[in-house]
């Protein structure tokens, strides 16, 4: 028997987004079909669909914050039960063979690992993501959402929270350390309510002091515009760690300049164009400029019971289906707080 689910897809480049029905593939042996309950709307989305990482295959389907509820299992699912409540984030399969996979590290697998979206599967198929009502995955790559979290607040930390959560563990932020989250966006408040619940003491850069309030009640216990030239300065050298998770072009020096000597700036987000610094900047003081690619499933897993024993969630407004086109041009704008989750339950032809 054939299974379909409505999607919500779109059709070309920066067009609007349509409704869609389109068949699941039948369940294999290790897959879950997963009844979407919310899917967030993460910038990289936006980057995809509008070709901003390059040319694209449509229709796409966007969507790697899924949070839902296991409706089947293949004959040899052991993780899951029907009825689990359950995750899914931005990778469906990699090869589980090579040391990277073996490792947990699914993101570098070396056979490339499958995206949950507008990637190709080693079946051959387009991949489909999660702004749709039900999506078929193996069971390696579904992750179990705590009873602590609600699905709603829970979709968001399947690429927002793990993708700042892996780093600041990596570089080992301790209590007490000065942290500094750049952007505060859907990565960004997540990095921020992580960040403090590590113990750190963080500071948010934002482009005005318009969000200074929100950043108090995240946790921060600073705001700094980095319009302000003055504030700049007087924080130069003075954060372990600066997660940048900015979706624009920005002058990285100046953030490079806030880093501790030995310190680290680690850089998450994904604008088009190149960065630029003087590499006096980085050693002189012996400073670190790193990168971060998502997480893999053990360390996805990691972060949500973090998050749980944390009472972490993220900060979410709800939209329904038709409201997603415009959605994209609010969250370019700037202009939300601080995640889109789209209730799938609107999607209907
Ligand atoms: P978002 O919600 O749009 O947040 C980005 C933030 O960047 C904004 O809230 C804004 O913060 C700041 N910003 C936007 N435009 C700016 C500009 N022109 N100049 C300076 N600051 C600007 O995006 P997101 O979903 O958090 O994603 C952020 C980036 O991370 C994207 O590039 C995305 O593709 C990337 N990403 C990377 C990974 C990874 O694995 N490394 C995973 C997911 C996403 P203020 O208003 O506070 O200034
Ligand atoms: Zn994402």
């Amino acid at each position: 028997m054939t299974t379909t689910t409505t999607v919500l897809q779109a059709p070309a480049a920066s067009a609007p987004f349509e409704v869609a029905t389109v068949e699941l593939r039948d369940l294999r042996d290790d897959d879950v079909l997963i009844e979407i309950a919310y899917a967030g709307i993460c910038h990289s989305d936006i980057h995809t669909v509008r070709e901003e990482w390059g040319s694209k295959q449509f229709p796409i389907t966007p969507g790697h914050e899924i949070a839902g509820i296991v409706r089947a299992v293949g004959a040899g699912v052991t993780r899951h039960q029907v009825g689990d409540r359950v995750g899914v984030g931005c990778m469906v399969d990699s090869c589980g063979e090579c040391t990277w996979c073996k490792d947990g590290f699914e993101q570098y697998c070396e056979k490339g690992a499958v995206f949950t979206y507008a990637s190709t599967g080693y079946d051959g198929e387009y991949t489909r993501g999660g702004y749709a009502q039900a999506i078929v995955v193996s069971e390696r790559f579904t992750v179990r959402i705590p009873e602590g979290i609600d699905l709603d607040v829970a979709a968001p930390l399947l690429c927002a929270g793990i993708t700042t959560y892996s780093p600041l563990r990596r570089w080992n932020v301790q209590p007490g350390q000065r942290v500094a989250v750049v952007g505060l966006g859907g990565l960004g408040h997540m990095g921020v309510k992580i960040a403090v619940a590590m113990g750190a003491e963080v500071t948010v850069i934002s482009r005005s002091l318009a969000k200074a309030a929100d950043s108090a009640a995240l946790g921060a216990s600073a705001h700094l515009a980095s319009s302000d030239a003055d504030a700049m300065t007087a924080a130069a050298g003075s954060f372990d760690l600066v997660l940048n998770t900015v979706s624009a072009d920005i002058d990285m020096e100046a953030y490079l300049k806030l880093v501790k000597p030995r310190g680290v700036l680690v850089n998450v987000g994904l604008p088009s164009q190149r960065y630029a610094f003087r590499p006096g900047l980085l050693v002189g003081p012996s400073k670190v400029f790193a990168g971060s690619n998502i997480g893999g499933i053990p360390e996805t897993q990691e972060m949500l019971d973090f998050c749980a024993a944390h009472g972490i969630g993220a900060q979410i407004e709800t939209i329904s289906a038709d409201e997603v086109t415009q959605a994209y041009d609010k969250v370019v704008a700037g202009d939300v707080r601080y995640r889109y989750v789209i209730d799938t339950a609107t999607l209907t032809r």
